[in-house]
């Protein structure tokens, strides 16, 4: 209290220029306690804020323009940003905040960087620098999530245990997309997923204050398609290295072919566990893989090779073929459209959109055909060995069996779902 004493204690409520009240306090040096006067000091008028957002094609600098300030305070605001981000990689849509008090020039100039950060620019009062920046950047929160999904009538539609039920449903699809796309070598999503298939894994999220994830890796994941029992390890033994999923051995995921055509993630809507029949007359055997989809549906070279064909096909409709190394070749026939570039001699790259899925040709609903050929004959693709991305460096190993201990340590946390059916039998 001794510091109170004879004093004029001033307090400030209410955060920056918003609404700013000024309590006065009188504390009187002689006596016990006197009754406090308080005196309100009127609020000057808020500053009114003017949201403007970068168009396609315009500069920040127009936009500042467009608020009145002139060539050398515009050159002053873009260096004050500049030391922040360069204004250049600004994207169109960004928010860019001005208030103003009435009657007055600008006192803040507020830019949403991105998602997580906000650069505010105050109008200084001194003679130095005519912009204080103050760098606003969310707190993002890591945590480790452990789902289990038993398969339901499709992979969306999955009985969730551990954190899974928590998801929202934008989550849900993002790791869905995410283990298709880890086990997209192994798992033709489309067509080998069957009720009662299960998973479980480990996500290493970074989580904003809000809720909503900033980014989500599944850091290792089992599988179990009929009988098979698929492990997959996220390892990146350093930052220039890419991300790579290996089973528990250290064997690549990542192969010369993926087995669907279809992206499952690029299909979220309308996807159906149901086999798609096609009522076509042969006079031949039927020498592909029909995928039912809707039309337009992005179809991807499930390899890296040589287009040899793209266009009209008799019965394929409109149709690709690719050359791949070891006198493999794929064919994608019925297309509704070939993709910008895709023509014959060009070269594609696996998982590139080459097509999309239509009714060309000899078909009565839309669906693709798909068609697997080694030597001139055609095989099928799932019962093939192709050849893998390089196992783990064995300079890597040490690490590797680290990361993966700890990884698969921690995914037996969550229990592998069992279907209720078999539950039962148990007890
Ligand atoms: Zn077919």
């Amino acid at each position: 209290m001794e510091l109170l004493r004879d004093r004029r204690v001033w307090s400030a409520f209410g955060a920056g220029l918003v609404g700013t009240a000024l309590v006065w306090a009188f504390l009187r040096s002689s006596g016990g306690p006197e009754p406090i006067k308080v005196v309100e000091i009127p609020t000057p008028p808020p500053p009114v804020e003017v949201v403007e957002s970068l168009q396609s094609g315009q500069t920040l600098a127009e936009v500042f323009g467009t608020q009145g300030l002139t060539g050398g305070e515009i050159l002053e605001v873009v260096e004050a940003i500049r030391e922040y981000e360069s204004p250049r990689r600004l994207r169109p849509g960004t928010e860019i905040t001005f208030a103003v008090r009435p009657g007055e020039s600008l006192s803040r100039i507020s830019l949403k960087l991105d998602r997580d950060r906000t650069l505010h620019l105050l109008a200084s009062e001194g003679d130095g620098a005519p912009w204080d920046a103050r760098l606003d950047s969310v707190r993002i929160v890591r945590d480790t999530i452990l789902v289990a999904g038993l398969i339901g009538s499709n992979l969306y539609d999955s009985r969730l245990s551990g954190d899974g039920p928590a998801l929202t449903a934008g989550q849900l699809d993002q790791m869905i997309g995410q283990l298709s796309r880890i086990y997209a070598w192994q798992i033709d999503f489309w067509r080998d997923i069957r009720t009662n298939d299960s998973y479980r894994l480990v996500m290493a999220r970074d989580v904003r204050p809000d809720g909503s994830v900033r980014i989500a890796r599944i850091l290792a994941a089992e599988f179990r398609n009929g009988d098979r029992l698929l492990t997959a390890v996220r390892f990146q033994p350093d930052q220039s290295e890419p991300v790579e999923y290996y089973d528990g051995e250290g064997e690549a995921l990542r192969g010369q072919f993926l087995l669907a055509p279809l992206d499952l993630a690029r299909v979220t809507s309308g996807f159906s566990m149901r086999r798609f029949h096609p009522v076509l007359r042969r006079t031949r055997p039927h020498l592909g893989i029909d995928y039912g989809a809707s039309r337009g549906t992005p179809v991807r070279a499930t390899g890296g090779g040589v287009v040899t064909r793209a266009g009209g096909w008799g019965s394929y409709g409109t149709a690709i073929e690719v050359r791949h190394a070891n006198n493999l070749r794929t064919r994608y026939a019925h297309l509704s459209g070939i993709a910008r570039g895709v023509r014959s001699g060009a070269r594609v790259e696996q998982g590139q959109v080459i097509g999309f899925v239509g009714s060309s040709g000899l078909a009565t609903a839309s669906h693709l055909h798909y068609e697997f050929l080694r030597d001139g004959s055609h095989v099928n693709p799932a019962r093939m060995q192709f050849p893998r991305a390089e196992p783990v460096a064995d300079e890597y190993r040490e690490l590797f069996d680290a990361n993966s201990g700890h990884a698969l340590g921690l995914l037996q946390r969550v229990e592998m779902p069992i279907p209720s059916a078999t539950a039962r039998t148990q007890d």
